[in-house]
């Protein structure tokens, strides 16, 4: 078995599923106590939180670099960093890796393809929502269509993101906003729904939404699973 590599803080309630679903995951397809192997370096949220809202890119490529190298010097045979919003930087840490890194998107698209879903609708941060890093790759290396709700609603996603789920914070009037919001991507065509960052499956699951679902947080666990097999 490999040993999966996982950067978290980005928040640590998210980084906390990962930890859950790639351990309960490995047990359920090997039995026993048969637990993943990892190592997992967490950053300070804080400090990522007020890099990414003053657009500092590039220093947060260097944070990112250095988690990885971290990971990797702990024994990491491939990376997870485990958060959406931080693919932002993938390339940067891929190119100082000598252990591949596993990019979120692939093994949503792969689901996406699985369920024959060609057009859908995407919920994240705004940095996710609105730049070109996550819908490009969905577009261009998966022939995947991207919608994203209005505005107004992208602020509203965003907020529930950084003011409630990182800090654990699940509210029901939250849950009926992106509910809403959901039902708004239907009316538009959208086949499914990507939750497009790590912490809104502590907000909404498929028992909530009429269409189907794309928990990026468990698929991306899942996905570091079936590479520490391989
Ligand atoms: N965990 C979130 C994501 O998947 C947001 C926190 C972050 O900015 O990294 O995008």
């Amino acid at each position: 078995m490999k040993t999966i590599g996982l950067i978290g803080g980005m928040s640590w309630e998210s980084s906390a599923e990962y930890y859950r679903i790639v351990n309960q995951e490995m047990k359920e397809r090997l039995g026993g106590h048969r637990n993943a192997q990892s190592v997992m370096v967490t950053v300070s949220f804080e400090e990522i939180r007020a890099l990414q809202h003053e657009a500092r890119w590039d220093e947060l490529g260097e944070r990112m670099k250095s988690a990885a190298l971290q990971v990797q010097a702990a024994g990491a045979d491939f990376v997870v960093l485990c958060t959406n919003t931080m693919h932002r930087v993938a390339p940067a840490v891929e190119a100082a890796l000598d252990i591949p890194l596993v990019h979120i998107v692939d093994p949503t698209a792969h689901a996406l393809h699985e369920a024959g879903v060609t057009r859908v609708g995407l919920l994240g941060t705004a940095f996710t929502m609105e730049q070109d890093f996550y819908r490009g790759r969905m577009q261009e290396r998966h022939g995947i269509e991207v919608v994203v709700p209005a505005a107004a609603e992208r602020a509203l996603v965003h907020h529930i993101i950084y003011d409630e789920l990182c800090h654990g914070i699940v509210r029901d009037e939250s849950r009926d906003a992106y509910r809403r919001i959901i039902e708004g991507l239907r009316a538009e065509g959208v086949e499914g729904v990507i939750l497009g960052c790590t912490e809104i499956t502590l907000l909404i699951s498929q028992d909530d939404v009429p269409i189907p679902v794309f928990d990026t947080t468990a698929l991306h666990a899942q996905a570091a699973v079936t590479k520490a097999l391989l």
